[in-house]
């Protein structure tokens, strides 16, 4: 690569550092520290991937939690080929749509892999689960590990890690939680 391209990546990289601690801190001024039920939640995410992980079959594991406490865990699928393998996050939509339960708060934790370590970490759904889950509740909350300068876990709305979502329609009961597909 030429030396004016090289330089312009060093640019580039050092602009999205100043970035991401930018909006670290828009995350942090509108997050809320976690309560002893979401350090519950968080727990038994952690507890359960530690049961759940299988190398090349189960790396993470998604566990959402309703209003009256109710809380529904789900692992991810993991296939031989990469690119088909699926996120924990609409297997536990799916078993919450199926139970007609509406999950308030999300936590997604991942086990490292052998070669890795041994350690777990909670993650930020992917783009398409960010998508997923506030679909299902765009009121829910999702917790998640603000590092930086930050260095803590915290309870944030879907909005924040969705915005300027992609829109087509008015959702038909307005109010947007998923209620309208619980018909019994
Ligand atoms: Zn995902």
């Amino acid at each position: 690569m030429s030396p004016e391209e090289n330089a312009r990546l060093e640019q580039l990289s050092a602009e999205r550092e100043a970035d991401h601690g930018v909006i670290r801190d828009f995350l942090h001024a509108h997050s809320e520290s976690l309560s002893d039920e979401d350090e519950g939640l968080l727990g038994h995410a952690k507890g359960g991937i530690k049961v759940r992980y299988a190398h090349g079959w189960v790396q993470t594991y998604c566990v959402c939690m309703s209003h009256s406490g109710r809380l529904i865990a789900k692992p991810n699928q993991e296939q031989n080929v990469g690119a088909i393998s699926n996120c924990a996050e609409p297997f536990a939509i799916n078993e919450a749509d199926d139970q007609q339960v509406i999950a308030e708060t999300f936590v997604v934790v991942r086990q490292q892999r052998p070669d890795e370590g041994k350690d777990v970490h909670v993650v930020t759904p992917c783009g398409a689960c960010r998508e997923r889950i506030a679909h299902h509740n765009p009121h829910a909350r999702v917790i998640i590990w603000l590092g930086g300068d930050y260095k803590c876990y915290r309870k944030i709305r879907i909005i924040y890690l969705l915005p300027m979502q992609y829109k087509i329609r008015i959702r038909p009961n307005g109010n947007g939680v998923s209620g309208h597909q619980f018909k019994s």
